[in-house]
């Protein structure tokens, strides 16, 4: 560990603030700003993934975890780093925000993994930053179990996503108003360290947009492209961002994956799953779901929004880089866009029933699919896996009822089931074919909010061992793991209206 090598690429190439006063200020003409992490009391390493340290090529002794915690709380700097916070915007809820930034995370520097590829090392609860505003730079230990949990999850589940490597206790408090409801308590503090190739967020691009700061657009932009998207031309990058978002959207939707938060700020210029807050997975089947408390009015980024926003965002993106990229060309790429997501969602969703082939009726079984799983409360995750349990020649609710909330009827979806038995049977693989190609990509595993929140509430009692235990499982989520069966089950009733365990609010 000692001994790693870090590059700067993003602080080389890309215009920096001229200030150096670390207080919250506009900041105008930089992409960044230099900024050290401030030291905490007394850091503590609570997890650590294993998985992404060997392709990182981090490894380190039992006597080198206090240092380790040094470093990945912000209270150590090693040579070659050269820590920052990138300055952005974005539009929150519809609306254009103005500066946001990284009020909180702090990039150490970058690192060349095992595979060869560049991946910075950025820290979130590092402390305060020209981009805080009002607030105090920390992160509370609930908000970072979560994002560590579902980082390396979703990386499992094969979606694209910034990663996890580490969560730290910062042995400080941290103040928040949980339920904001005037009742500001102490909670326990932590730094989670990301991994990613890159931060950069369609709001990078928005802020200079937004002062017509074109030198500096046109800077991120050639930076952007050399480093992620070699040899792509302006309009190829653009229409390669699409496609990637498309891509990240049908992950999400066949997952069954809410975000929570999608303001353009949290939109990876990647396509990645990043800023995990107040996310969910989908328990009963419902489109206009959210995990999100704040959006509980509006209902903005629902479940069934996302696609729809996703595009909304992206227009966003294709208005900054208008001064740059012909009109034509961005239009191009969000029409392609819709044609990139609507083929690969059906695409998925005929795989997640275990079709092969194509009939004239498919799309038909599919619509009337969500019907039924709209008819009483149905468990997103637990159907599609138990779906391929069913037996054609003889459609049963019997394998799927491990999915149903409420115990009443079901005469739609036992119809659609009559009528997907019979097109089973013509598609010509065998039941054990099919069932094993179902569960490659309908998951036994995800992590749901209240099982996060058994992770929480073991930590935070000093106790690691749930959090273990769920990153074991969710490393092999497609798998069969008959002795984890107790994660894999129907979120408990006591679950549903406790806090954190179904719905969250912003604070974090
Ligand atoms: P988020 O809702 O987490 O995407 O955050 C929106 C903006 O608020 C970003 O600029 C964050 O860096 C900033 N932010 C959120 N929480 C804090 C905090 N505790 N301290 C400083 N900045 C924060
Ligand atoms: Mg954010």
């Amino acid at each position: 560990m000692q001994d790693l090598a870090f590059e700067n690429s993003f602080v080389r190439e890309l215009p920096a603030d001229t200030v150096l006063v670390n207080e919250p200020r506009p900041v105008a003409n930089a992409a960044y700003t230099r900024v050290e992490p401030t030291p905490v009391a007394a850091p503590r390493l609570l997890a650590w993934s294993e998985d992404l340290a060997q392709y990182l090529g981090i490894a380190f002794s039992p006597d080198e975890k206090p240092f380790i915690a040094e470093v990945f709380s912000g209270n150590r700097i090693l040579s070659g780093m050269q820590p920052y916070a990138a300055r952005y915007g974005g539009h929150q809820f519809g609306h254009w925000a103005g500066q946001l930034g990284d009020g909180r995370a702090i990039t150490l520097g970058e690192i060349i993994a095992t595979d060869g590829r560049r991946h910075e090392l950025q820290l979130k609860g590092a402390g305060r930053t020209p981009y805080s505003r009002t607030a105090d730079g920390r992160a509370v230990l609930r908000s970072s179990v979560r994002e560590f949990l579902c980082s390396e999850a979703m990386h499992a589940l094969g979606v694209p996503t910034t990663r996890a490597l580490s969560l730290v206790a910062t042995g400080e408090a941290v103040i928040r108003d949980m339920f904001y409801d005037g009742n500001p308590r102490p909670e326990p503090g932590a730094v989670v360290c990301r991994v990613a190739p890159s931060f950069v967020r369609f709001g990078n691009f928005q802020i200079h947009a937004a002062h017509q700061e074109h030198k500096a657009l046109k800077r991120l932009l050639d930076y952007v492209i050399r480093e992620h998207f070699p040899q792509s031309s302006y309009e190829d990058f653009f229409r390669e961002a699409c496609v990637r978002t498309a891509r990240l959207m049908v992950d999400w939707m066949r997952l069954g994956f809410v975000h929570g938060v999608m303001n353009t700020d949290n939109m990876s210029i990647l396509g990645l799953t990043i800023d995990y807050g107040p996310y969910g997975w989908l328990e009963g089947y419902d489109p206009l779901w959210t995990p999100n408390t704040t959006d509980a009015q509006g209902r903005r980024y629902a479940y069934g929004q996302q696609p729809h926003i996703a595009q909304w965002n992206l227009a966003r993106l294709a208005e900054a880089l208008l001064p740059l990229v012909p009109r034509e060309a961005l239009e191009q790429g969000l029409a392609l866009y819709s044609e990139t997501f609507n083929a690969s969602w059906q695409q998925a969703f005929f795989s997640k029933i275990g079709l092969t082939s194509r009939n004239d009726g498919d799309e038909e079984l599919l619509r009337e699919l969500f019907e039924g799983l709209a008819e009483g409360e149905t468990d997103f995750t637990l159907f599609f896996r138990g779906l391929a349990e069913v037996a054609p020649e003889r459609p049963s609710l019997e394998p799927l009822r491990r999915a149903f909330y409420a115990d009443a009827p079901r005469p739609r979806l036992q119809a659609w089931l009559e009528r997907y038995a019979s097109r089973l049977i013509q598609d010509d693989s065998t039941a054990e074919e099919r069932k094993s190609r179902m569960n490659r990509v309908n998951p036994r595993y995800v992590p749901r909010n209240y099982l996060a929140q058994l992770a929480i509430d073991g930590l935070e009692k000093g106790d690691a061992s749930v959090l273990e235990r769920l990153m074991r499982v969710l490393a092999r989520p497609y798998d069969e793991q008959p002795e984890e069966d107790t994660l894999a089950e129907r979120r408990p009733e006591w679950a549903r209206h406790r806090a954190g365990c179904s719905a969250l609010s912003c604070s974090s």
